[in-house]
């Protein structure tokens, strides 16, 4: 690993050339291959990734993408959802997850999270779906549970109200493929998981990819002709009207040599992530993020809270002056996005819009050394204790 020449080198929050040094040449291996064989559209390696991810998760298909973004969209179509349909999902997201409904003309119906874990929160849940019944202008269609930043949404009591209101549930999976809940790998919580290969996330491609996961073959043949222009049996047979959604030869390429390392990299990050719990748990000026359950993050974000805003900006100012490098997700919670802000019935999202004021992550990924914890963690301490300026106040 990396040694660090002097105590003020930054530290990156991502760093994809310290990762290309430790698998570089299995990458270049499995790329080189592609050149040769020069099938670069749904090549051997496509399904060959396809097969390993579903194995991966235990789940009985996978289809492999262009990005999250249209696996989300190809799972809504799949189910046909449209005009006139709520789809229910976190305010405290990533854009995409409200993003995909909109664009089929279906209606996001923005649910508030937890403070503690940032997952969806269940009561408001079920307060929303009755309140959109009571309304009658939208059919209940689907729930999207977001396993944020690495942990798993309460996918239990989220199936629960699917199954109440004969809803179709999405798990949005982007940022936790690898993390486990009740032991078992996610890929098999909701009727179809949608996950990510951007290159941020913990499995990351060199460039855009997704996939979906499905128990359900019925479903995992729809997937794959809406890849293809919604081709039948024969490519020149369109039975539906779909998109170009397939992902790269050469990218899934990359994923299968990231896919032998991701074991290690999962443990590593489960590592720091216990590094930065007990080194942070003294820390009144800062609180740290509850872990879910009976789970394994896999540790996409480690994020903490912070007092208020000005506890936050205090603080990243402090991280930065002594090399570390922090980022806020998400500043603004979806329903206050200038686009997004008319199709929201009004709702208040309290728990939402405060941790957009105060949350802040740290560097997480695989190529922090121990001595880069170390820094870091010593340097959070400092910037919480007010060492660079005024103390940070307490926070429960
Ligand atoms: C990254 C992400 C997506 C979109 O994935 P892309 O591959 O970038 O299209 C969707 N949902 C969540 C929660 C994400 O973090």
């Amino acid at each position: 690993m990396a040694d660090h020449e002097g105590a003020a080198t930054p530290i990156p929050f991502l760093d994809l050339k310290a990762q290309q040094r430790r698998i570089g040449p299995a990458i270049r291996e499995r790329v080189a291959a592609v050149l040769d064989h020069c099938q670069f559209i749904l090549g051997p390696e496509v399904a060959e990734l396809e097969r390993r991810l579903a194995d991966f998760a235990g789940a009985g298909h996978c289809v492999a993408l262009s990005s999250g973004t249209d696996a989300l969209q190809i799972a809504m179509m799949a189910e046909g959802i449209g005009r006139g349909d709520a789809v229910f999902l976190p305010a405290f997201t990533y854009t995409a997850t409200a993003e995909v409904p909109l664009v089929l003309g279906a209606t996001p119906v923005f649910v508030d999270v937890d403070p503690d874990t940032f997952q969806i929160d269940v009561a408001h849940l079920r307060f929303r779906v009755e309140q959109v019944r009571a309304e009658g202008r939208l059919r209940p269609a689907a729930i999207v549970g977001v396993d944020l930043f690495g942990q798993p949404a309460p996918w239990a009591a989220l199936r629960e109200v699917a199954a109440e209101h004969a809803m179709f549930t999405l798990d949005d999976c982007a940022q936790s493929f690898g993390a486990t809940l009740g032991g078992q790998p996610l890929g098999r919580e909701a009727d179809a998981t949608a996950i990510s290969f951007f290159p941020s996330k913990p499995l990351g491609g060199y460039g855009d990819g997704g996939a979906l996961l499905t128990d359900d073959p019925a479903r995992a043949k729809l997937y794959r002709s809406l890849r293809s222009h919604g081709e039948g049996d024969t490519r020149y047979e369109v039975l539906r009207t779909g998109m170009n959604g397939r992902l790269d030869t050469l990218q899934a390429a990359v994923l299968l040599a990231k896919l032998d390392a991701f074991g290690w990299e999962l443990e590593r990050r489960r590592a720091i992530a216990d590094a930065y719990d007990a080194s942070f748990a003294a820390l009144p000026g800062l609180r740290t993020p509850r872990r879910v359950a009976d789970s394994e993050s896999a540790w996409a974000v480690y994020a903490v809270l912070l007092a208020d805003e000005a506890a936050r900006e205090a603080a990243q100012a402090a991280l930065r002056a002594r090399g570390i490098s922090s980022a806020v997700y998400y500043p603004r919670p979806l329903h206050r996005q200038p686009a997004y802000e008319p199709h929201h019935d009004g709702a208040p999202l309290p728990v939402s819009e405060m941790l957009a004021s105060r949350i802040m992550a740290l560097p997480m990924h695989p190529e922090l050394s121990d001595r880069d914890v170390t820094r870091i963690c010593a340097a959070v301490a400092e910037a919480v204790s007010g060492i660079a300026g005024a103390p940070s106040p307490a926070i429960s």
